[in-house]
């Protein structure tokens, strides 16, 4: 008997996170890490003060598998005032192991051998392999650099949708391109999700991440859309949390959340119980809260990009979330790939290179990307290993 290959057909379909890697490669040569999107400054005070009290308070079991109560309250309050959706957190919030375990058990839920899901690209490299997971084929609309931003076609959008289309995934604010969709752009994805009785799963985790006066709008919040969107979310980027893993899955259709929650239950049974209950402290922040976090990043995109702009690279200006994607100066390199190992190993800056974002490698090619929620002194050293490539460039 020939030997049998050990991992499923359906693993075969992708490779593990460039983005991961490329931090793997930052650790190799201690280089600053600009490829995976965390900050390198600390949670607010409270939040940690939250976390310890749950700690010492007895939370230490587990949680409800769908979260605890007052998370569950805390949010639906939220949710109500910022994202203008009533929701109950009895019948419709599941509270999980961060977004990256909330859109996995979404479309667990949702998603059927051979059914198609619509994903933007370039994307955030779980919805992919979320769907081959599942056993559904991702269909790719292209979102296109046109002058100082990325838009989709509305023509290949529509050509995207069919029968088969059980769900359209929406991150806005956009990783990687900063991108915010507008809400012309949603009520145009929402008519086709109605006309084609499709699903529309949202990643919102840079909602409070907006720069130039751009606002956030949810899917959910649109006329005739609230019963056929997933939104998820998750502490990690609104708190400066990215290790708590608690996020959530917002379905204000009560079969979805039953089939969200049967998913999540045998996928991790819960989140952190003490952290949840910290997370709860965190979403009853005043607006004050939200109003510094903002300012905070406009500044550290505004130093971020000062830098690129000194240094010639020709990037696209994020509108929200904190990436930007940027084409790169040459310095004789075959592909992007190449100049961003380059990059990490020479001069100590490490990026994610392009490829990371799109189902077809060479598609990449043009691109690199950094994330930049870091601090003045991480900028002043950027700056300083960044200003070496002037030694290389052609
Ligand atoms: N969302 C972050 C990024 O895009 C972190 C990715 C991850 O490792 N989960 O870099």
């Amino acid at each position: 008997m020939s030997p049998k290959q050990r991992y499923s057909k359906r693993v075969s379909l992708f490779t593990e996170s460039v983005i991961r890697e490329m931090t793997r490669v930052n650790n190799m040569y201690d280089g600053i890490n600009l490829a995976q999107g965390f900050p390198d400054f600390d949670p607010p005070r409270p939040l940690i003060e939250a976390a310890k009290d749950a700690l010492d308070g007895g939370f230490n079991q587990y949680a409800i598998t769908w979260g605890a109560p007052s998370l569950r309250q805390a949010l639906a309050e939220k949710f109500g005032w910022y994202n203008g959706v009533e929701i109950d957190p009895e019948r419709h919030i599941t509270i999980a192991c961060g977004g990256t375990e909330a859109m996995l058990s979404a479309m667990l839920a949702t998603v059927d051998p051979g059914d198609e899901i619509i994903v933007f690209e370039p994307f955030y490299e779980n919805y992919g392999p979320d769907t081959l997971l599942c056993q559904g084929k991702p269909v790719y609309v292209q979102l296109y650099e046109r002058g100082d931003e990325f838009v989709f076609d509305d023509d290949e959008l529509r050509r995207a949708f069919s029968g088969k289309t059980k769900a359209i995934v929406i991150n806005t604010p956009h990783n990687p391109t900063g991108k915010v969709f507008s809400r012309a752009e949603l009520e145009t994805i929402g008519e086709l999700c109605q006309e084609y009785d499709a699903l529309a799963i949202t990643d919102e985790p840079y909602e409070h991440i907006l720069y130039d006066g751009e606002t956030h709008c949810s899917i959910a919040s649109l006329p005739g859309m609230g019963e056929r969107t997933i939104t998820i979310n998750s502490v990690s980027k609104t708190y400066s949390v990215t290790g708590w893993r608690v996020g959530w899955c917002i379905a204000l259709d009560e079969g979805i959340t039953t089939g969200i929650r049967r998913a999540h239950d045998f996928v991790t049974v819960g989140a952190a119980a003490p952290l949840q209950e910290a997370a709860a402290v965190g979403l009853r922040f005043p607006q004050s809260y939200y109003d510094e976090l903002a300012a905070g990043y406009v500044e550290r995109r505004d130093t971020m990009l000062s830098i690129l702009g000194e240094m010639g690279f020709d990037y696209v200006t994020p509108k929200g979330a904190y990436y930007v994607m940027t084409h790169y100066p040459d310095c004789g390199f075959e592909d992007e790939n190449e100049f961003s190992i380059f990059l990490s190993s020479e001069i100590g800056v490490t990026p994610v290179p392009g490829r990371a974002f799109y189902h077809r490698a060479e598609m990449g090619k043009p691109y690199i990307r950094f994330a930049f929620p870091k601090t003045p002194e991480t900028f002043a050293r950027v700056r300083e290993r960044l200003s070496r490539l002037a030694e290389f460039r052609r």
